[in-house]
């Protein structure tokens, strides 16, 4: 790969990688012109909280003390207050009310913590854990993430753990073919780590798990794919916007060229879309709100 535009990303993320994948001039809004927004959508919100209350959790379980339930959920309660701004939050489904999803948020957490509880099966390697690596031997290509949890399991395999917070789990066709787990696999064997490592996923909210293995051959292919799509990045000139059921979570939406206040026609165009949109959604079996959290 040859020069690219120095204002594109030196270092990609799953996220970042997604953002492009979903919409172009979403990813220029938010990589290239750097363009900062005060709001979240509650769905990420809620991702938040409930990711800092397990990480504090096993915090505590390292230290050699299991907390109970009810101050766990009190903890969640007081951070969800504490960080929760009516004016900052935005609400798209909006037949939903903020209690619903914090509901939401601490039903999640109590599933994970009954199904866990006394928290004595494996051992923590990392919360929160940063990885950054290279694709490539020249480090043309570069990768950053933050895994939730990496343990050792009694079995003595590594396994690399990410919670989700979104309503459904997706198929598992979806997961066997996941990117970001693949990614933080590689990362992992770079630092050296060896035998059996299982990428394991906790859907907290429906109160599933789905574990899986990537052989060597899926891992390069992960790697091949990504390295083309960071030069699909790097030589894209148009930042096109890409209409899709995301937009409505899509925090850059007003100043999105298709969606702008004073372009009255593309707005109701895009409103009958949106409906579609979200109708295709459903039927997939995929809720919008999924994605928009993996852009964590
Ligand atoms: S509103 Fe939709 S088309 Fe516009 S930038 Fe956001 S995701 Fe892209």
């Amino acid at each position: 790969m040859g020069s690219y535009p120095s204002s594109v990303q030196d270092v990609f993320s799953h996220s970042s990688l997604s953002s492009y994948e979903n919409c172009p001039r979403k990813y220029a809004f938010r990589y290239i012109e750097k363009i900062q927004v005060d709001t979240e959508g509650i769905e990420a919100f809620v991702g938040k909280r409930v990711h800092e209350i397990l990480e504090r959790l096993y915090q505590f379980v390292d230290d050699g003390v299991v907390p109970p339930l009810p101050q766990v959920l009190k903890r969640y309660e007081a951070n969800f207050d504490d960080a929760y701004n009516p004016e900052k939050i935005r609400i798209v489904r909006n037949n939903l009310s903020i209690s619903h999803y914090r509901a939401m948020g601490a039903k999640g957490i109590e599933n994970f913590y009954r199904r866990h509880y006394p928290f004595d099966s494996g051992e923590t390697l990392g919360l929160e854990r940063p990885i950054r690596f290279n694709l490539d031997e020249n480090g043309q290509y570069r990768i950053r993430g933050i895994i939730d949890r990496l343990a050792r399991a009694p079995d003595g395999a590594i396994e690399i753990h990410d919670y989700k917070t979104s309503a459904r789990m997706p198929a598992a066709k979806y997961l066997r073919r996941d990117r970001q787990l693949s990614l933080y696999e590689i990362a992992i064997r770079d630092e050296g780590f060896e035998g059996e490592i299982r990428l394991v996923w906790w859907y907290v909210t429906p109160n599933r798990m789905f574990v899986t293995r990537r052989n060597e051959g899926e891992l390069n292919q992960v790697k091949t794919e990504v390295t083309n799509l960071i030069d699909a990045i790097r030589t894209e000139t148009l930042w096109e916007p890409r209409k899709g059921p995301l937009c409505s979570w899509c925090e850059y939406k007003e100043i999105c060229p298709l969606f702008r206040a004073d372009d009255a026609e593309k707005r109701t165009t895009h409103d009958n879309f949106e409906k579609d949109g979200e109708k295709d959604s459903e039927e997939d079996g995929e809720d919008p709100s999924n994605s928009q959290l993996s852009l964590l």
